[in-house]
C-alpha cells in the first residue's frame, strides 16, 4: 500500500481543535498527561468535550461528532437521555448518597437477577474493575484456593491480578505457549506466580494448563465475547468445554460481562447459552453513572451476607449502590425491552454489512467483526481468533481512519445505541469511504 496522507489529516485536526489544545496545556500542569484515564489521551491532542446530546458529542471548539464510542459502550441510550436525566434530577434533589440502603438498589438487583441466568443475587460497586476484583476474591474465599486464570490479552480492569499479560510487547511470542507478562516494572513476583495465563479459544491448551494447576486454581475469568478482539464471540465448543472442565476440576467460571451484558437482556451467557458461576458487570448497568456489579450462585454470594454474626468476606465501599447510579441503571434497563434488543441486533448487523460492503468496494483488505450491537474493524484478513492474530492488524491505517473520521465529525468506536438509525450508519459508512479516499491518496 502506498504511504498514507496522514500529515494533512493531522493539520486539519489541529486547526479544528484549538480550544482543546489550550485546555490540554492547562491540564498537563495538574494531571499526568492531562487526564485521569489513559483512554482520554489522543495524539496530537485530546478533544475536550463540552456536552453530549443524543447520538452526538460537542467539543469545546464547537465541533459536533456522531458518537459510536458512547463512553466505551456504556451509554446504550445515548447521551443525556431525557428519562435518565429526569431520574437523576429527582434523585439529586433527594440526596446523592447515603450510608443506609435505598430501595432503588433492590429494584435494580431484581431486574438483573431476573434477566441474567447466572445471578441468584448481586452486589453493586462503582466500576467494572471493582466488579472483577470482587468476583475473584469471592472465588478465592469460596474455594480456599489462591490462583486465578485469565486469557492472554484479556482486559478486566485496573487491578493487580487482572493486569497480567494484557499488554504484550511486540515480538514476545517465542512459542505457542501463552506468555506471562507483568504490567509494570516492580509488579510483585507473587502476582505473576498466582496468575495463570491461558490461550483464548485453544481448548486443548486450556484444559492441559487447568489440569496442571487445578489444586491451586480458584477460578478462570474471561469475556465470552472478546471485546479486546473487536467483539469476537468465543466458539461454542470452547465455552462448553470450559464450563465442563471447570466443573470437573472444582474451579469457578467467571464471565466478565462488563461490556457484553448489552448483547441480550441476560448478556452473552444468555445469547451463547453457557452459564458461569459468577458474573462481573458494569457500564450499561449504571445508565451512564459510575457502575459495577458482580453476582452469581447463591452459595458463593452468601459469603457476603453479614447476618448471623458477620460476613465471611468483607465488602465495603462508600459509594456502592448509591441511588444516583441505581436510578439511572433502572431507567436504562427498563428501556431495554426485548424489542429494543432486537432492534439493536438489526442495527449492529446493518452496520457490519455496510462496512464490509464499503471496504469491498474500495478493495481495502479489511475484516469486520462483532455481534449484536457491537462492531470491530480490523485491517487484517486473518480470521480473528485470538490476541496474537489481532496484534497483526495494520494499526497505522486504523489510526488514519480514526483521525480522518474525527475531522469529518465522526467518533469511531465499536457500538450502535438505541438512537441509531440507518441514517447514522450511512453517515459512518460514507465517512469511511471519504477518509479512505483521502488517506490512501487516490479516488477509485
Ligand atoms: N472488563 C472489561 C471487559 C472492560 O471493557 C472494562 C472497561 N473497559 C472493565 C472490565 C473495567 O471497567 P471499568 O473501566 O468500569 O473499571
Amino acid at each position: 500500500m502506498s504511504k498514507l496522507n496522514f500529515e494533512q489529516e493531522i493539520q486539519t485536526f489541529v486547526s479544528r481543535t484549538r480550544n482543546s489544545q489550550v485546555m490540554q496545556q492547562e491540564a498537563v500542569k495538574w494531571l499526568p498527561g492531562g487526564n485521569s484515564r489513559e483512554g482520554q489521551h489522543f495524539d496530537p491532542n485530546p478533544i475536550f468535550v463540552d456536552y453530549g446530546e443524543g447520538h452526538y458529542v460537542y467539543d469545546v471548539d464547537g465541533n459536533r461528532y456522531l458518537d459510536f464510542v458512547m463512553n466505551a459502550t456504556s451509554l446504550i441510550l445515548g447521551h443525556a437521555n431525557p428519562s435518565v436525566v429526569s431520574a437523576l434530577t429527582t434523585q439529586a434533589s433527594k440526596g446523592t448518597s447515603f450510608a443506609g440502603p435505598t430501595e432503588s438498589q433492590s429494584r435494580l438487583a431484581k431486574i438483573l437477577c431476573e434477566r441474567v441466568p447466572s445471578l441468584d443475587s448481586v452486589r453493586f460497586v462503582n466500576s467494572g474493575s471493582e466488579a472483577t476484583m470482587h468476583a475473584l476474591r469471592a472465588a478465592r474465599a469460596f474455594t480456599g484456593k489462591h490462583k486465578i486464570a485469565k486469557m492472554e490479552g484479556g482486559y478486566h480492569g485496573s487491578h493487580e491480578y487482572t493486569s497480567i499479560s494484557f499488554r504484550i510487547p511486540g515480538g514476545r511470542f517465542e512459542s505457542d505457549a501463552p506468555v506471562t507478562v507483568a504490567d509494570y516494572n516492580g509488579q510483585p513476583q507473587s502476582i505473576l506466580e498466582d496468575v495463570i495465563v491461558l490461550p483464548v479459544n485453544d481448548i486443548e491448551q486450556c484444559q492441559k494448563i487447568l489440569r496442571e494447576n487445578a489444586d491451586d486454581l480458584a477460578c478462570v475469568i474471561f469475556e465470552p465475547i472478546a471485546s479486546v478482539l473487536g467483539y469476537v464471540p468465543c466458539s461454542t465448543e470452547f465455552l462448553n468445554e470450559m464450563r465442563q472442565i471447570t466443573d470437573e476440576l472444582g474451579i469457578l467460571l467467571i464471565y466478565d460481562e462488563v461490556q457484553t451484558l448489552r448483547v441480550a437482556p441476560g448478556g452473552a451467557q444468555q445469547l451463547l447459552g453457557v452459564v458461569p458461576d459468577l458474573t462481573a458487570m458494569g457500564k450499561i448497568v449504571g445508565g451512564g453513572m459510575p457502575a459495577g456489579a458482580f453476582g452469581g450462585r447463591q452459595d458463593i454470594m452468601d459469603l457476603f451476607d453479614p447476618r448471623d454474626g458477620g460476613a465471611v468476606l468483607l465488602h465495603a465501599g462508600t459509594f456502592n449502590s448509591n441511588p444516583m447510579t441505581m436510578v439511572a441503571g433502572e431507567v436504562t434497563l427498563k428501556t431495554l425491552t426485548p424489542n429494543m434488543y432486537d432492534r439493536l441486533d438489526k442495527l449492529g448487523e446493518m452496520t457490519r454489512t455496510k462496512l464490509r460492503a464499503v471496504f469491498d468496494e474500495l478493495e481495502v483488505p479489511a475484516q469486520i467483526t462483532g455481534i449484536a450491537s457491537f462492531f470491530g474493524i480490523h485491517f487484517n484478513m486473518e480470521k480473528i481468533t485470538d490476541n496474537r492474530v489481532a496484534a497483526r492488524d495494520d494499526t497505522e491505517l486504523k489510526r488514519a481512519l480514526t483521525l480522518g473520521l474525527l475531522n469529518d465529525g465522526i467518533m469511531l468506536g465499536g457500538t450502535v445505541c438505541t438512537l441509531t438509525t440507518e441514517s447514522e450508519i450511512d453517515k459512518l459508512v460514507n465517512g469511511v469511504r471519504e477518509v479512505m479516499y483521502r488517506v490512501r491518496g487516490y479516488r477509485k
